[in-house]
């Protein structure tokens, strides 16, 4: 379902910043609450999970295949906790076969008694097996690889062979008590025949989830969600599900995946992985808190997800980039005219997310040539100026005329509204931007000449100079009263 947007008003402050982003230009907004009813309601259907899903949080796993992630202990004590605090179903760690670096963290992380379930992700293999038991963790992701490609070039193993070992090792780990998946690997470019009659057999034995990883970020979301529903049909267990991002689609296949009947989707911070790595858990919020805002809302803690975005990004030396979903700087500034008097009216009409559900502000843009006179109203109105609907117009025509000649900023553009202000007032003639270059003076003069020939401007100017001089009757009025 497609939630109403709830409005919560903007504070003004965006995580611990001042109000304006750190962004020349941008200025945190307050709009009226405002409940409605978006008309976007998907079909239901009786395999959808999208209203009950689980998260199979990588960051440890996945992520520590990014390029530049390098987790010590520490490190990843503190992702774990962080990962625990947003409310996360299961944090999968690195094999503890990888090296006794791996298995001794391995065992430190499971001694601090998350809530989140831990599990490592290990080769489908008894010797792995048995030392990924050992460590505490509450159960095992199996994987092996079962596309041509990986059967000749990587472990040269058959079908027989991998189906024989696959149900020796769900025995071990079952009467260990643990709880196992057992994935193919390039599931994609795997043979439809083998995976089927492989998951069936797993299932038949008492698995607990069978997963579908693309591996290569080959997949489209028809062929996830034509897969998994096939899958669906063969096996009673939980689908667990892995998407890398290599042509723009994990996030869109998670979706689809959960739309077919699958149960688990495995995400990363900022989507950390090998190459260009796999769906975001951010990204993936951003996609479920409009399928279901209350399952999102009553399972995880939202509001952390800068926290722990920033933890990584800053752990694996990176930047959040720009467009990031949700904590990107520009997730919810809106800019061009028609959009923000929109925003400023209803957030509904241009936002499908409230940022409040995370923790963060809208901006509106009013420092550009493409800002329109609500904003400025709205921004002179937080400056506590007023000015009648035309003065507001004549100044958001002066802004837009500075900004075509320049970049200016936030400041510029409040102090272009103050002193266009004072001179209505005062009746005045201040120069609306001081310290102008010659440069910049020259091309304003020219701007002027070119506008003073245009009709509209010069209408404009009529109603503004009926306006002062309506002001300055009132002033006569109440000084003689
Ligand atoms: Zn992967």
């Amino acid at each position: 379902m497609c939630p109403p947007v709830e409005e919560t008003p903007a504070n003004g402050q965006a995580n611990g910043t001042n109000g304006d982003n750190g962004h020349p230009g941008y200025s945190a907004v307050r709009s009226t609450p405002t409940k409605h009813v978006s008309p976007y309601q998907p079909v239901g259907d009786f395999l959808s999970n999208v209203s009950r899903f689980k998260i199979i949080e990588s960051t440890l796993r996945e992520g520590e295949q990014f390029a530049n992630a390098y987790f010590d202990l520490d490190a990843k004590i503190k992702i774990a906790k962080a990962l625990d605090e947003f409310g996360v179903d299961y944090i999968e760690l690195t094999s503890p076969a990888a090296s006794e670096q791996s298995r001794s963290d391995c065992e430190a992380i499971c001694k601090l008694g998350l809530k989140a379930k831990i599990l490592t992700h290990v080769r489908c293999s008894m010797a792995d097996a048995k030392i990924a038991v050992e460590t505490g963790v509450d159960g095992l992701d199996v994987v092996i690889g079962t596309s041509s490609y990986l059967r000749e070039h990587s472990h040269g193993k058959d079908m027989t062979y991998i189906k024989n070992t696959a149900l020796e090792v769900i025995e071990f780990v079952k009467s260990k008590g643990k709880e196992i998946r057992f994935s193919s690997e390039d599931s994609f470019r795997s043979d439809l025949v083998d995976l089927l009659s492989i998951y069936s057999a797993v299932d038949k034995v008492g698995v607990n989830r069978v997963g579908i990883a693309d591996t290569v970020g080959c997949a489209s979301p028809r062929q996830v969600y034509d897969l998994v529903r096939t899958l669906r049909g063969v096996v009673g267990c939980d689908i667990e599900t892995h998407f890398h991002n290599d042509s723009g689609c994990a996030i869109a296949n998670a979706y689809c995946a959960l739309e077919a009947g699958a149960t688990h989707v495995d995400t990363s911070v900022l989507g950390i992985g090998e190459r260009n790595g796999i769906t975001p858990l951010g990204g993936f919020m951003a996609r479920m808190i409009v399928a279901d805002r209350d399952y999102v809302l009553s399972k995880y803690n939202i509001k952390k997800l800068k926290d722990i975005e920033d933890l990584v990004a800053d752990l694996v030396e990176v930047n959040v980039p720009f467009n990031n979903y949700i904590t990107g700087f520009c997730a919810f500034t809106h800019k061009a005219g028609i959009h923000a008097k929109a925003i400023l009216n209803n957030p509904s009409t241009y936002e499908i997310i409230s940022p409040a559900d995370f923790g963060m502000s809208r901006y509106v843009h009013f420092a550009s040539r493409i800002t329109g006179w609500n904003a400025i109203k709205s921004r002179a109105d937080q400056l506590g100026l007023t000015m009648t609907d035309a003065e507001y117009k004549e100044c958001t025509a002066e802004i837009k005329k500075m900004a075509d000649i320049k970049k200016i900023t936030l400041d510029d553009t409040d102090a272009i509204i103050r002193n266009f202000h004072h001179n209505q007032v005062h009746n005045t003639n201040k120069p609306l931007l001081p310290d102008l270059t010659k440069d910049e003076a020259e091309k304003l003069n020219q701007v002027d000449q070119k506008i003073e020939s245009v009709p509209e401007k010069r209408q404009l100017d009529a109603t503004v100079e009926a306006d002062a001089e309506d002001r300055a009757n009132k002033k006569t009025r109440s000084t003689a009263a």
